[in-house]
């Protein structure tokens, strides 16, 4: 697919992002800024239909965008704490599906799934004896 310099400046954001960005924070880290959100958005659109980004519904509700490496259905996992996201490029699901498809009547065509939990260095982090102290946020003083 031939991209104009506006595409490719969408997906270099994407690219260089290891977490799910809204349209904003997309638009603001462009280094050329040629058109508006609303172009920005429309590109972002398109990106999902060609299977170059998803989109992500956060358990905040807001909705980001993060980029597609496989070009097979697969799925995102996004860590609750750090907001980081991985993609696996694998399904699981064939087997359930047509289990829902015989008790529904449905002919299922298409799913979405984000999986949210925390990503293995949260988890090490999360571990007894890593945590901050409470009421000890934000500054370390040195000694
Ligand atoms: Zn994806
Ligand atoms: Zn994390
Ligand atoms: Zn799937």
């Amino acid at each position: 697919m031939r991209q104009t310099p506006q595409r490719e400046g969408i997906l270099r954001v994407l690219k260089d992002s290891d977490r799910p960005l809204t349209v904003e924070e997309i638009w603001e880290r462009m280094a050329e800024k040629r058109s508006g959100l609303p172009t920005v958005y429309r590109n972002l659109e398109r990106f999902v239909r060609q299977g170059w980004a998803e989109s992500i519904l956060g358990v905040d509700q807001v909705m980001r965008f993060v980029r597609c490496d496989s070009r097979h259905h697969h799925h995102h996992l996004q860590c609750e704490r750090c907001g980081r996201t991985a993609e696996v490029d694998a399904c699981g699901l064939e087997d359930s599906l047509r289990q829902l498809e015989a008790l529904s009547g449905f002919k299922i065509t298409a799913h979405q799934l984000t999986l949210f939990g925390l990503c293995a260095r949260c988890r090490a982090s999360a571990e007894p004896g890593a945590e901050r102290r409470p009421g000890e946020a934000g500054h370390e003083i040195d000694r």
